[in-house]
């Protein structure tokens, strides 16, 4: 098992992010990208769970953060 990321620069950002409303229980996915570009790249996802809020019910530190990772697009095809 792969090293668990802990702040956005991990695995080097190879990975999506889904972030989850504990209270309404909406789910989304983002890029480590877009919150590195507000929140810096050596924000732990502890932090950047604190300063997620949820724009439709307003929770506040109740956003549940997992690391996805992407599948990488193959350059080769399974030949039929
Ligand atoms: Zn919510």
């Amino acid at each position: 098992m792969p090293a668990p990321i802990t702040k956005l620069s991990d695995r080097f950002a190879d990975y999506t992010l889904q972030i989850k409303c504990r209270k309404c229980g909406h789910v989304r996915t983002t890029e480590p990208h877009v919150l590195a570009k507000f929140l810096g790249w050596e924000t732990p996802l502890t932090t950047v769970a604190e300063r997620m809020r949820r724009s439709k019910c307003q929770a506040r530190g109740e956003c549940e953060l997992t690391a996805i990772n992407t599948p990488k697009p193959r350059s080769y095809r399974r030949a039929r």
